[in-house]
């Protein structure tokens, strides 16, 4: 029986380990935190740091191959791992989606619009990058930003953005101008090892404080937007020799002309849904991916919602279970904080 290694130890990685169990194979958790979401389902956990040396030469030793469930594992760490056996989705992944200006850079060299975009490392280069764009933008940390954290939006020119730059911590930054989309879509998409390529149907997204509130699908975009969103993923997945499951995000204008926003080399939130509503879920498609097993063609047998349940959403739980065609999945996590994420459910429509 083969051994996965999985870096990181939350939700994405608890149902990761869950889809690989069922094609018979064990699974191997590296996770600081004791009895993380996904070492409750794994065989069995290593708790330690993930740039941890003899960590990951023991996981090296235990494992066939090894994958991760965020986009912020250290690439030093992935790249040393890669030496010995295959590390899937690639660690030049990493390095593209880590950074905001080198995962838009790459974008647009692909051949795919994102937002325009300064680099801002001081208050003056932002007053300057402001200007440009008439006042409006979204300023966001280059790196470890997640669920809208590290960010701050101008609205309108007269929105003071003195200290602004300190604000964000006084590291770098990037200004985007601002996007005034209709809709946001994203598209999970897997590439095998052998360069087969299938994608889900896209996902229309509605956030909430800057977390993923609700993903329903279909999206109510025509078939030209959601062809090029599956053109737009397919070339990062090809220009990447990506092997995995990948989730791309897109902002979709009035004429449905698609704007790139991010690209999360993983499982992806948005992509929950297929669970309950397709054959093959994403994560047994990454499963299959990573194992050089066939891909399913992500067709889809119903249309759906996928709700996330954050904090105390949890003690709606009893309501979820009632709904008819809901199917609830919970996370393992002891305790419900503001803005944590505690469980998904996704009821067919
Ligand atoms: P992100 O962390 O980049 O996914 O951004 C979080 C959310 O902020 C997005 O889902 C959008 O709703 C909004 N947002 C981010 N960037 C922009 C932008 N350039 N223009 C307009 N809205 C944005």
């Amino acid at each position: 029986m083969r051994t996965i290694g999985i870096i990181g130890g939350g939700q994405l990685g608890r149902m990761l380990a869950m889809a690989a169990a069922r094609l018979n194979f064990r699974t191997v958790i590296l996770e600081p935190q004791a009895d993380c979401p996904a070492a409750q389902v794994a065989n069995s956990q290593i708790i330690a740091a993930y740039d941890d040396e003899e960590a990951l030469a023991r996981l090296a030793q235990a494992c066939d191959l090894v994958t991760y469930e965020f986009e912020n594992v250290p690439v030093d760490a992935a790249e040393r791992l890669a030496r010995s056996l295959p590390v899937y989705p690639p660690p030049k992944a990493l390095e593209v989606a880590q950074d905001r200006v080198t995962e838009k850079r790459f974008l647009n060299g692909c051949g795919i619009a994102t937002a325009g975009f300064h680099t801002v490392d001081d208050q003056q280069q932002l007053e300057r990058a402001l200007a440009d764009f008439s006042g409006q933008g979204v300023l966001k940390t280059r790196r470890l930003g997640y669920d809208g954290k590290g960010q701050r939006v101008f609205r309108q020119a007269s929105d003071d953005a003195a200290g602004a730059y300190e604000a964000l911590g006084g590291v770098p930054l990037v200004l985007e101008s601002f996007v005034a989309f209709e809709r946001e879509i994203s598209i999970i998409a897997a590439r095998g090892i052998d360069g087969a390529i299938a994608c889900f149907d896209p996902a229309e997204n509605v956030h909430r404080n800057g977390i993923l509130h609700t993903s329903t699908v279909p999206a109510a975009i025509n078939e030209t937007t959601a062809q090029a969103a599956r053109h737009a993923v397919g070339s990062v997945l090809s220009a990447l020799g990506y092997v995995g499951v990948i989730g791309m995000e897109f902002f979709v204008l009035a004429d449905g002309t698609l704007i790139a926003n991010e690209i999360a080399p993983r499982v992806h939130n948005s992509g929950h849904w297929t669970e309950a509503a397709c054959v093959v879920s994403q994560f047994e498609q990454h499963i299959r991916a990573v194992a050089g097993l066939p891909l399913s063609d992500g067709a889809r047998h119903s249309d759906c919602v996928m709700q996330n349940l954050i904090g105390d959403d949890i003690d709606t739980l009893p309501a979820w279970l009632s709904k008819p065609n809901a199917l609830v999945h919970l996370y393992g996590k002891a305790e419900a904080r503001p803005g944590r994420k505690m469980g998904h459910v996704t009821w067919l429509t």
